[in-house]
């Protein structure tokens, strides 16, 4: 409430009315977020009455991006970094470039970021940036003039005890090179920790790379002894085949699964006895999709969805598994390595058909966990070795799914579900411990 002296008390909004940004009926990715903490807030006891932080992100800053591109005129792109929350530690999470990014998108992701740190117990808040660009329309020197001048305007915000961000969509360990040297000449010193994902040669972690697949394959493995699924006679079909769904296919394939349908933003290909996934990823890299692969027929788009199959990796973008093709589907498990791919309403669906959802916020957790290693190499300057990282992952993600696996059943919820009552749980309580300031 307002007063004006000697006036009327005017009515203002409530100090606790969402702004119209944070507005739940606007269903873009935020809306689902706040959608899935109201799922949980009913489980979280007395910690419920902190739940209000979790539906605001702590900070947001949108940066202007302006370049000169190689024809000499001038470019405007918008940038962002969120901070959702930093209760748990340091803001952490990816930046990506693309096209439709968003605020509310970005907000999203950063929520989803705090959830999943907080679902492995790594000691991180959430965090999560971006850049309204097509990556593809840039010369290699505009993509570095964008990198390093977002990376300036947002380095009023980060920092390797602050907010460290990391690769997400369509950036990858060239990108964390320029983000770090950018950062690194603006303090006078180089400070490897402030971002992960970094080449290996300046301070990057082996196993970063495959980490998320790895997370992927690993939940996968462990859920399918819970559902009785045999992953050495599985079918396997994913969606995106870049750093996350190749690495998963090639786990998969490994274990003896056959991968019998892709689908990249080229195509979709299929091929019944199973692809050749070492094949498949050399044509991936040559040509930077899976469309025109040899050893595999072309498939419609659409028709996806209706392949036969135990296991779907979604690990494109956000808003894949939709109502219109959630009842189409055939697998037995969906994991989620995207962020954000399944819709509420196809959530349901999968839920009501006997379909059991690995949600991303555990299922793609390996690559913020092996980051977090990364991080931890780069203070104490002393590196470890593939065998040692990989053999930590396992071990991380094994206990966090275990313990998400018990939740659910004692609840009787959904694995997303039982993921954010974990992982909200830990969040509050450190905001409690905290209490406010002043
Ligand atoms: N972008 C990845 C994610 O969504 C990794 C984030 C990180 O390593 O900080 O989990």
């Amino acid at each position: 409430m307002s007063r004006t002296p000697g006036g009327p008390v005017s009515a203002a909004p409530s100090p606790n009315a969402l702004p119209s940004y944070l507005d739940p009926s606007n269903l873009g990715p935020w809306g689902i977020y706040l959608q899935q903490v109201d799922r949980v807030t009913p489980y979280l006891g007395n910690l419920a009455r902190w739940v209000e932080t979790l539906k605001r992100p702590k900070r947001a800053l949108i940066v202007d991006v302006p370049i000169h591109l190689d024809d000499g005129t001038v470019a405007h792109f918008e940038g962002y970094r969120v901070q959702h929350n930093t209760s748990r530690g340091p803001g952490k999470g990816g930046v990506r470039f693309h096209q439709d990014v968003t605020l509310s998108e970005v907000m999203a992701l950063s929520a989803w970021m705090s959830i999943k740190n907080a679902a492995v117990n790594v000691p991180y808040g959430g965090a999560k940036g971006g850049i309204r660009v097509d990556p593809r329309r840039l010369s290699r020197g505009e993509l570095e003039r964008v990198t390093r001048r977002y990376t300036s305007e947002i380095g009023i915000i980060i920092g390797p005890n602050k907010d460290i961000p990391a690769p997400d969509v369509n950036t990858d360990e060239q990108i964390m090179a320029w983000m770090m040297d950018t950062y690194s000449m603006n303090q006078g010193s180089t400070a490897t920790g402030v971002v992960t994902g970094k080449p290996i040669d300046l301070g990057g972690s082996l196993g970063r790379r495959e980490a998320t697949g790895r997370g992927v394959f690993t939940v996968g493995v462990e859920a399918a002894k819970h559902i009785g699924l045999d992953i050495a006679s599985a079918r396997v079909i994913v969606q995106g085949f870049g750093n996350v769904g190749g690495v998963a296919g090639k786990l998969f394939a490994e274990a003896g699964a056959r991968v019998v349908a892709v689908q990249d933003h080229g195509g979709t290909i299929y091929r019944e006895a199973g692809l050749d996934v070492p094949l498949l990823l050399k044509h991936v890299a040559e040509h930077r999709t899976v469309a025109g692969f040899e050893g595999a027929e072309s498939i419609p788009n659409d028709q996806f969805w209706d392949v036969d199959c135990d296991i779907l990796v979604p690990a494109a973008l956000e808003a894949q598994l939709t109502k219109d093709n959630a009842g189409r589907i055939k697998a037995r498990m969906v994991i989620e390595g995207a962020n954000g791919p399944t819709t509420p309403e196809a959530d349901d669906i999968l839920h009501d058909r006997n379909i059991l959802v690995l949600p991303d916020v555990i299922a793609n957790a390996g690559g913020v966990t092996v980051s977090y290693f990364e991080w931890v190499q780069d203070f104490s300057s002393f590196f470890w070795d593939e065998d040692e990282i990989n053999a930590r992952l396992v071990r991380i993600m094994k206990a966090a799914f275990a313990g998400i696996w018990q939740v659910a059943q004692d609840h009787k919820v959904s694995l997303r579900t039982a993921t954010f009552i974990v992982a909200c749980k830990r969040i509050l309580h450190t905001r409690e411990l905290r209490g406010l300031y002043p």
